[in-house]
C-alpha cells in the first residue's frame, strides 16, 4: 500500500517543468529552486512512510508549496520595515535608524574602495577609525578611544586586557543580563578573568569592594555596570562611581565602566533624565568607559572604549582587538554620525528627534492617518500612547505620544500579521482587541508607505 503510494510522489524534473514556476526559477535560481522541490516531495514521502498523509501529493499541490516556501525563504532575509511599535531603539528592528549623512557616507564607502588604513596625505599606512577615535575624545574629554564591533565587545576587550588571569570585582547587585544573552558573569569568564561577588542583590557598599580587594591578591580591575535596562528600588544602596573610582586607584587598579547607551549630550535637556552621559563617567575618572553606537548615540550597530591612554593602548594591542574590530561600512555611518555631534546638529540623529519631538506633533500626526484611514468598515481611533526609549536604555522610560488605533474585522493578530509580510512590512503593536500605529517611530518620508500599507492589508479579503 505505502510503496504504491510512494510510487505516486511526482518526480522532481517534472515539476521543475511546471509552467507556475518559471517566474520563480528566474527570482530564486535554479538550484534553490530544485533543492525546495525536492525538499516538498521528500517531506511528503516521510509523511507517507510514518502514516501521517493517505494520499500523494498532486504536482500543482507541490508546486503551491514550494512558492510558499520559496516566498518564506525570501522574507527571512534582512529588508527595511516601518516601525509602528513605539520602540524608538528597538533591538529587533536594528536600533537606531541613521541620520541621512551617516546613509550617505556608508553608501559612499560601499561603492569601492575607502581610505580605510591609508593615511592620504602621506600615501603610508594609516589607523583605522582614527577620525572617528578623534571625535570620540573630543566629545568625551577622554585620553584616548577605541573602535569595536559592539558594546559586548568593547567589554569583552575591556576585561580581557586587564583582567585576564587574573579577577574582577562585580557587586552582586550589577550581575545582570543585558538582553540578548549577554550576561555579565558569562563576558567576564569568556575573557579569561574570574568573577568575584561583592555585596547583595540590593546592598554593596564600599566596605565590600575593599574587603575582596585586600583578601586577595589576583585583582586585576572593578568593574561597575550601568542598570540600564531595570530599575532597582526601596532599600538599595552602591557607593558612588567617583568613591568607587577612589577605591580602585588607591589599590592600583583600574575601573572598567560598562555604560552601555553611550549619552553624548546630556539628554536631561531632550525630556530624559537618568542617563548617565560618557563624559561624566570620563570625568568621574573611570580607566575604561564602554558603549555603543546604535542606542541613545543615535549611529550604527559599533563598541566603544574610552578612557586613559594606558588602558585604550592595551586594549588596542591584545589580540582580540583585530577579531571584534568594526567593519568599514558601519566606521563610515559612525565617523559620519560623530560629524554631527561635533558640528552641533544633532536634530539630524532621527533616534534623538522622536525622543524630543513634542506630543503635539506626533498628535497632528495621527490625527492625518485617522483621516486617511477612516472607513465605513472599521473603527479608527486617536490613541494616547507610552512610547518607549528601547534598547536597553533608561529602564523602560516611556515618552508621550499619539497612534491610532485600529479594529476592523480582522482580528488584531490577523492583521498584524498581514502587516508584516507587506512591501514594506509595517511592524505595530497589537492590544487585546486592536492594532496600535505609534506616530512616534514612523520616519517623515514614510508616511504615505504607512497608510498604502494598511490599506491594503484591509483590503485583501
Ligand atoms: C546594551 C548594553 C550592552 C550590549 O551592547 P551591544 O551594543 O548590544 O553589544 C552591554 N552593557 C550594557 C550596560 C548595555 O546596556
Amino acid at each position: 500500500m505505502t510503496g504504491q503510494k510512494l510510487d505516486g510522489l511526482p518526480r522532481v524534473d517534472r515539476v521543475l517543468a511546471h509552467p507556475a514556476l518559471e517566474v520563480e526559477a528566474a527570482t530564486s535560481g535554479p538550484t534553490r529552486l530544485k533543492a525546495l522541490v525536492r525538499s516538498v516531495i521528500d517531506d511528503a514521502r516521510s509523511e507517507i512512510k510514518a502514516g501521517t498523509r493517505h494520499s500523494p501529493p498532486t504536482e500543482d499541490e507541490v508546486v503551491t508549496e514550494v512558492l510558499v516556501r520559496a516566498r518564506a525563504l525570501r522574507e527571512r532575509g534582512t529588508r527595511r520595515v516601518i516601525n509602528a511599535t513605539g520602540v524608538v531603539l528597538h533591538t529587533n528592528l536594528g536600533r537606531a535608524p541613521l541620520a541621512e549623512p551617516a546613509r550617505q557616507a556608508l553608501v559612499d564607502a560601499s561603492r569601492g574602495y575607502a581610505s580605510l588604513e591609508m593615511d592620504l596625505a602621506t600615501g603610508r599606512r594609516g589607523t583605522r577609525a582614527s577620525f572617528a577615535e578623534g571625535a570620540l575624545i573630543s566629545l568625551s574629554g577622554a585620553d584616548a578611544a577605541l573602535v569595536v564591533n559592539n558594546c559586548a565587545a568593547a567589554v569583552l576587550l575591556a576585561l580581557a586586557s586587564t583582567s585576564a588571569g587574573g579577577s574582577v570585582v562585580v557587586s552582586r547587585g550589577e550581575l545582570v543580563e543585558i538582553g540578548g544573552g549577554f550576561r555579565i558573569p558569562e563576558i567576564l569568564e569568556a575573557s579569561g578573568a574570574r568573577l568575584v561577588e561583592v555585596g547583595t542583590t540590593n546592598r554593596t557598599h564600599l566596605g565590600d569592594y575593599t574587603r575582596a580587594i585586600e583578601e586577595r591578591s589576583d585583582v586585576r580591575a572593578i568593574l561597575r555596570v550601568h542598570q540600564g535596562n531595570f530599575r532597582m528600588t526601596g532599600f538599595v544602596e552602591r557607593p558612588e562611581l567617583s568613591a568607587l573610582v577612589d577605591l580602585a586607584h588607591r589599590s592600583r587598579l583600574p575601573l572598567v565602566k560598562d555604560l552601555g547607551g553611550g549619552a553624548l549630550i546630556d539628554l536631561a535637556r531632550h525630556g530624559l533624565s537618568g542617563e548617565p552621559t560618557v563624559a561624566s563617567c570620563v570625568e568621574a575618572g573611570c580607566d575604561l568607559v564602554c558603549f555603543s553606537g546604535d542606542k541613545v548615540l543615535g549611529g550604527p550597530q559599533a563598541g566603544v572604549l574610552v578612557g586613559r591612554s594606558e588602558a585604550i593602548g592595551r586594549a588596542r594591542k591584545h589580540p582580540l582587538a583585530r577579531a571584534l574590530r568594526l567593519g568599514r561600512l558601519p566606521l563610515a555611518a559612525l565617523e559620519a554620525t560623530l560629524s554631527l555631534y561635533l558640528r552641533g546638529s544633532i536634530a539630524e540623529l532621527p533616534a534623538l528627534a522622536m525622543l524630543s519631538r513634542s506630543s503635539d506633533e506626533t498628535r497632528s500626526r495621527a490625527e492625518r492617518w485617522a483621516s486617511a484611514l477612516s472607513a465605513p468598515d472599521r473603527r479608527v481611533e486617536i490613541v494616547a500612547t507610552e512610547a518607549e526609549v528601547g534598547g536597553g536604555a533608561l529602564a523602560g522610560a516611556s515618552v508621550r505620544s499619539f497612534g491610532v488605533s485600529l479594529k476592523s474585522a480582522l482580528a488584531p493578530d490577523v492583521l498584524a500579521a498581514r502587516l508584516r509580510s507587506g512591501a514594506p512590512p509595517v511592524i505595530v503593536r497589537v492590544t487585546d482587541d486592536a492594532v496600535v500605529l505609534d506616530a512616534l517611530t514612523v520616519l517623515a518620508a514614510e508616511d504615505e508607505e504607512l497608510l498604502g500599507a494598511v490599506a491594503s492589508a484591509l483590503s485583501v479579503p
